[in-house]
């Protein structure tokens, strides 16, 4: 199978051009430009031979119709947008990888067994309607009716935006594909992080994608005057909430273990009165832990809540509350898949090692419907969701090499058929 090198930097370079000018790489789903990106994709999936549609989650799909309709959907794809002031790779080198392959089994002439799709899900980042993964969400049966009712800043509700994108709101109350409609899907994408650079590994081969457990822990004290209160005196909810933050990042370090993963971050805090001259009455602090393994998950937080209640709160007079912000479970990679990625990259001759995936992707969702995988290429310092974010032509041609040699193993060997076998 041959895949052209040119064809997948060209596309790379032709859809991170759609950015809003002076602000690399800015491309928000929703928007015009990203409406622009997004029918300039249509048309290369077209060119590609690719029948195309946009399905009721606002998902833009290129088909390709296999010889045995029965096997069931083997689809490929990530996504188009991104953050302010984003990477260049993140998302597109999924569904331009995705392209290239499908568009090389064309090329071939060989017909696949299965139906092949390529697919642009609709909004992963985190929207300015608060929800990300909108379209594998609604593709999976995952974006319930209230989520349709959030509104961005401008007042518009989720439910519109997604008309707007050529999706059908009202069609969105369970999954959009049946049962055993998806046969297998996989994504491709940048690593996110510097495992694979520091151990110059070439691939990386997903197992599972981490669940994420948010927090958020109210200390309050007293607020008094920063001048004449003595240091006896003090009720500073700050000094507490430091105690608490200093203990997740400790614990979080005393949990590594070779074989599971667990970070755990406070990332945001806010305290009142917030003033240079008062001591803080009130600190708010969230506490986010990923983990791929759920019982670490769950069992993370209460030893720190229970020695904040009896030494924190004792010494400092100081009050807890923890209200739970939200909760998704860890997603484990379909076992026949990771084995088709770890061989295909083998045969390939490329040196790959297996890992959990720390950030959140719409594979996550889309396992939910069939088996799933992912694949990582690594990216240089690790550095992404900003503009230095960057990879090695190298590292795209491979990650499409293997990703195109499995979907043609998958196509070969029905994932349902191997995951009922196991
Ligand atoms: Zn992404």
């Amino acid at each position: 199978m041959e895949l052209s090198e040119n064809r997948l930097q060209r596309r790379l370079d032709k859809l991170s051009e759609f950015t809003l000018p002076g602000r690399p790489w800015t491309r928000r789903a929703f928007t015009d430009l990203y409406a622009s990106a997004r029918d300039w994709l249509r048309q290369e999936m077209e060119a590609a031979g690719l029948e195309t549609r946009i399905d009721a989650g606002g998902n833009l799909i290129g088909a390709l119709a296999g010889a045995e309709p029965g096997l069931g959907v083997l689809a490929g794809g990530s996504h188009i947008d991104t953050v302010v002031d984003g990477g260049r790779y993140d998302g597109i080198l999924g569904v331009v990888t995705a392209l290239e392959a499908v568009q090389a089994i064309v090329e071939s002439g060989e017909k696949p067994r299965h139906t092949l799709e390529v697919i642009d899900f609709l909004s992963e980042e985190p929207s300015d309607y608060g929800v990300s993964c909108i379209g594998s969400r609604a593709m999976s049966g995952n974006l319930p009716a209230d989520l349709l009712e959030y509104t961005n800043p401008a007042g518009e509700r989720l439910g519109d935006a997604i008309r707007r994108a050529g999706g059908t709101p009202g069609k969105l109350n369970g999954a959009l594909r049946g049962d055993a409609e998806l046969a297998g899907f996989l994504e491709l994408h940048i690593e996110q992080g510097r495992v694979l650079e520091s151990t110059e590994t070439q691939i990386g081969v997903v197992t599972n994608i981490v669940g994420i457990r948010r927090y958020e822990i109210v200390v309050t004290g007293r607020a008094d005057h920063s001048g004449t209160t003595p240091m006896n005196l003090r009720q500073d909810a700050l000094v507490g909430a430091s105690r608490i933050v200093e203990r997740v990042n400790a614990q979080a370090k005393a949990c590594q273990s070779s074989n599971k993963y667990l970070v755990a971050t406070v990332g945001k805090i806010s305290i009142r009165p917030d003033a240079a001259n008062a001591v803080p009455g009130e600190a708010r602090i969230t506490v986010e832990v990923r983990s791929d393994d759920q019982q670490r998950l769950d069992s993370f937080l209460k030893p720190i809540i229970d020695w904040a209640q009896e030494t924190v709160c004792q010494q400092d007079q100081l009050r807890i509350e923890v209200h739970p912000l939200s909760a998704s479970q860890p997603t484990d990679c379909a076992g026949p898949i990771i084995d088709t990625l770890a061989d295909s990259a083998a045969a390939l001759g490329l040196s790959s090692m297996k890992m959990p995936s720390g950030a959140g992707h719409d594979a996550a969702h889309i396992a939910r419907l069939c088996p799933t995988g992912m694949l990582f290429v690594p990216c240089l310092d690790g550095r992404s969701h900003c503009p230095e974010e960057d990879i090695t032509m190298q590292d795209a041609i491979n990650g499409a090499r293997v990703f195109t040699r499995a979907l043609l193993s998958l196509d070969c060997m029905s994932p349902q058929d191997a995951m009922q076998a196991k």
